[in-house]
């Protein structure tokens, strides 16, 4: 009998899957390549696949067959080359650790990260992390910060790993989902995880199942459970709060490829105010009744995402000269 169950593990040729969202994980090997069929990818099995096995009895389990993907990620791969690694399939959301100072985000490095969530189909979260820092020195920082990704349709929520604002804003958030964490170094991304789940640990590579340690290479990518830390002599529940996969640096989730047309579909607000554009394809840029431009004039659309938009068109011509 064949039953569903998720990948949350891949080393080399092992896996651990475990049928969410009980977090009992158990050891699966693949039955055999050419069923999966390789295809481009140098990992036919990610974490986060939904796969179907047949238990192995004391054994290993033997992985059937993988599920539909409703998304993955891919890196590719620098010396194959046209090979790429699928880092994740299946998340429900990426988390973007972000912070507006102390390291200063610069918004066109952050805008093509969403571009690049966006082209993933993966929805986005941003926490806007140490606020506690700097938001009573710089109101009108933060303020334009919100307006400008609340007001392209982003979720942010304001954080702080110090007093503790807006960590059970995230942890409801991530209830009962999948989410990928990420966000430029320094900005607080394994703060973020550690205020989540105390026992979690990604600086010191605590953020690991110590008893399966070891024993395979180690993956980059791997899921987690997390749960809010106890009040003492409260029971564990027995189901996790919610599943996190930590993602090294934002270039752990290389940037794609997009043709000039198509970079302004993953900019949302764009996109839905294109729809007025007088020509299809419109690059937004001189042509004649552009609908995006006159939002950017009438203050619909923020200057900082379109010269970010702007930018990713001028590199994308230099790039293909
Ligand atoms: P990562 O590189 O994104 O994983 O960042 P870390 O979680 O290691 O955080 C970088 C530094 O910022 C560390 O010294 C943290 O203690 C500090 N930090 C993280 N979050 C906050 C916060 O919300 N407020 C303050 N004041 N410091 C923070
Ligand atoms: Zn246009």
């Amino acid at each position: 009998m064949e039953k569903e169950a998720r990948v949350v593990k891949n080393a080399g040729s092992h896996y651990l899957l475990s049928e969410l969202p009980v977090w009992e994980p158990f050891p699966a090997v693949l039955r055999g390549k050419t069923r999966l069929g390789l295809g481009t990818t140098t990992n036919p099995v990610a974490v986060g696949d939904r796969v179907l096995y047949e238990p192995g009895d004391g054994e290993a389990a033997i992985i059937q067959k993988v599920l539909p993907r409703s998304n993955y990620i891919i890196r590719k791969s620098t010396n194959l080359s046209r090979q790429s690694h699928i880092i994740a399939a299946n998340v429900d959301q990426a988390v973007i650790a972000v912070s507006l100072f102390f390291p200063e985000i610069k918004l066109p490095f952050l805008d093509r990260i969403l571009v690049t969530c966006e082209v993933y189909k993966v929805p986005v979260v941003i926490a806007l992390n140490k606020v506690d820092l700097y938001r009573d020195d710089t109101p009108d920082a933060v303020r334009n910060f919100l307006d400008i990704y609340r007001g392209a349709g982003y979720r942010v929520i304001e954080t702080s790993c110090e007093t503790g604002e807006g960590i059970d804003e995230l942890r409801e958030a991530c209830r009962g989902r999948i989410s990928l964490f990420s966000g430029e170094s320094g900005a607080g991304k394994s703060s973020l995880i550690k205020a989540l789940d105390p026992s979690l640990d990604p600086k010191i590579g605590k953020i690991s199942l110590s008893h399966l340690q070891g024993k395979h290479t180690t993956s980059l990518y791997e899921m987690y459970p997390f749960r809010a830390a106890m009040a003492s002599g409260a029971s564990p529940s027995p189901e996790p709060d919610g599943f996190l996969i930590d993602s090294p640096g934002l270039r752990g989730f290389g940037l794609v490829d997009l043709g000039r047309e198509e970079i302004a579909l993953y900019f949302p607000e764009m996109l839905r105010a294109s729809e007025g554009c007088r020509f299809t394809p419109c690059t937004h840029t001189h042509e004649p009744g552009c609908a995006v431009k006159a939002a950017v004039e009438r203050g619909e659309i923020s200057p900082e995402r379109y010269n970010s938009y702007l930018g990713m068109l001028e590199e994308d011509s230099k790039f293909r000269q």
